[in-house]
């Protein structure tokens, strides 16, 4: 865990651009964005994957969907935008530590 470098981004350790943050989670941009707007929020709390999830963890869940639109509006997001969670190794997920993609800010392909 201590090498995870999701954990030290919302630690502060490693620098982000940060856009949004509470007691819960942090929001930064991603580095290689695939999107005029590309964000990812992360639990404070280090949870490798959805696969990891405990009954524990709803609240969080719960308090990571109802942020978003207060992210999505700060970001300037107001003709919507597009979630994805990637989920282990088939899922594309690369870094492990659970996260929450939020694209937007253009036309984007269809999915
Ligand atoms: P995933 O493939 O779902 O695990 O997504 C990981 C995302 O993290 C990718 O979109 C990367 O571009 C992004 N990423 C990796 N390292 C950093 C970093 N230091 N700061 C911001 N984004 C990062
Ligand atoms: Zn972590």
């Amino acid at each position: 865990m201590n090498d995870c470098i999701f954990c030290k981004i919302a630690g502060g350790t490693i620098p982000s651009d940060r856009v949004y943050e509470d007691e819960q989670v942090v929001v930064f941009k991603d580095i290689y964005p695939k999107a005029p707007v590309h964000l990812l929020m992360v639990p404070r709390q280090h949870i490798e994957s959805l696969n990891e999830l405990m009954p524990a963890h709803d609240g969080l869940m719960t308090h990571m969907l109802r942020s978003l639109p207060e992210v999505a509006r700060r970001a300037g997001l107001t003709d919507g935008y597009r979630t994805i969670i990637n989920t282990g190794r088939g899922g594309g997920q690369e870094v492990l530590h659970l996260h929450l993609h939020i694209l937007g800010g253009g036309r984007l392909p269809g999915f």
